[in-house]
């Protein structure tokens, strides 16, 4: 069947958008064809959409379904940014990529702020991935018994679930919930330099294929959202959730001044009354100005679930004056990161892990520790503008 033939198929309905492949020599060439029907169905040029070079038939068979093209944002870096790491002191370009005006130029200040102050100090405090299935027995006793059967089996769970994967570990179940006849365990695993949505996935099903087999119990869904994945929750912030990060640092007086045009009382004040005060009294769960801003910009450029920029977005950003210095701390309790897998492997995004030197296997710590210190540099400079009064100005002359 050739071209025209397809698309008239496509309009008469005798043909759906994700069976195009079939009738084409590769997923590049279907991609066109599914392009070019739209781009006629709906009146509209396309031809920005369909440029581009990355390698689509690889993307096909992970990434995505039905492609019709590429988004293209516009990407740029922040540097040096200065991180005293656990592993290393290093000083990084960071790719950034968004179509907001004046983020750029405002972190970029943020990172030469902490380069200047020789660095700030970064590191993970915790690494996990979770997923929590919902199972439903008769009543709230049988409950208890699927409790306690998780609790006494952990060891036997631990190698089916290991079974799955060779880099995948699972480190515990807990919380086990119960809300009357429901179960909800919270498998907590490692998962490596893979963010693990995917792994944890595949390992826990294989569990429940267990439980139901030694016991009574059947799941309701693989997913019982107290995972809780791509969505802000108290569970995430106490627990942690992906890498749990802290950043920190003292910046002098004088550095405060020289860049930032601010005094460390004032940028405390301002955070006090805004990311304090204002976050609690408008019961916001996240206490400080912008993290989702750094976050969505990172995640663009190296390939990150997206989604999980909801999660990126909670945390506790806290500055203190210590004799004219500022102290200043970024608190990510809730960022799924990875280095390997998912997006990460799309051509753009492992362009821009390397920029950071960080693609593949043994790089997401580091990666998460270069995310939290990105968060501050816009946290401090953000703040710092607010301070200073000039946060209307820079949007006036790089934003409009
Ligand atoms: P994945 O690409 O499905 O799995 C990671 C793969 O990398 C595994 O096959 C793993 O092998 C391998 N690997 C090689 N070197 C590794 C290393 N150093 N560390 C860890 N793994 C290594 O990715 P995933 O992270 O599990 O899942 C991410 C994807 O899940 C994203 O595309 C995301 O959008 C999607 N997602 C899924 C769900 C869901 O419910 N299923 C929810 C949200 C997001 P081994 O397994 O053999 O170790």
């Amino acid at each position: 069947m050739n071209k025209e033939e397809i698309i008239q198929k496509l309009f008469n309905g005798e043909m759906k958008l994700y069976q195009i492949d079939k009738f084409t020599k590769d997923a590049t060439e279907a991609l066109e064809i599914r392009r070019e029907f739209i781009a006629q169905k709906t009146n509209t040029d396309l031809s920005y959409i369909g440029s581009y070079n990355i390698d689509m038939n690889t993307a096909m068979k992970k990434n995505i379904e039905n492609p019709i093209g590429t988004v293209q944002i516009p990407l740029g870096v922040i540097g040096p940014l200065k991180i005293n790491g656990e592993s290393c002191t290093k000083e990084y370009y960071v790719p950034l990529a968004t179509s907001e005006g004046a983020l750029l130029a405002s972190i970029n200040r943020g990172a030469s702020t902490i380069t200047a102050s020789g660095g700030c100090n970064a590191r993970v405090i915790s690494d996990k991935m979770t997923r929590a299935p919902v199972i439903k027995v008769e009543n709230s006793v049988e409950a208890i018994k699927v409790k306690t059967w998780f609790e006494d089996n952990f060891s036997k769970i631990k190698e089916v679930a290991e079974s799955t994967t060779s880099h995948g570990k699972l480190i515990k179940i807990d919380p086990i919930l119960i809300v009357g006849a429901y179960v909800y365990p919270r498998f907590v695993y490692s998962t490596g330099d893979s963010m693990g949505m995917n792994m944890v996935t595949i390992a826990t099903d294989k569990v429940l294929k267990l439980l139901s087999e030694e016991t009574n119990a059947k799941h309701i869904a693989l997913s019982g959202n107290a995972c809780v994945d791509k969505k802000p929750s108290h569970m995430n912030l106490i627990e942690g959730r992906g890498k749990t990060v802290v950043a920190d640092i003292l910046i002098p007086e004088e550095i405060v001044e020289k860049k930032l045009k601010t005094t460390a009382e004032s940028i405390v004040e301002v955070n006090i009354a805004k990311n304090l005060l204002g976050s609690a009294v408008s019961g916001t769960m996240a206490f400080n100005a912008q993290y989702a801003n750094m976050v969505a910009a990172i995640f663009l450029a190296t390939g990150q679930d997206l989604a999980h920029v909801v999660e990126g977005s909670l945390g506790i950003t806290h500055a203190e004056n210590r004799n004219g210095d500022l102290y200043f701390s970024v608190n990510m309790p809730d960022l799924p990161l990875a280095t390997v897998g998912g997006g990460t492997r799309l051509e753009t995004a492992n362009e821009g892990l390397k920029i950071l030197g960080l693609n593949g296997s043994g790089s997401v710590r580091d990666f998460a520790e270069v995310v939290v210190s990105t968060v501050m540099a816009g946290e401090l400079s953000l703040i710092g503008a607010l301070a200073a009064g000039h946060l209307a100005r820079a949007h006036e002359q790089l934003g409009r």
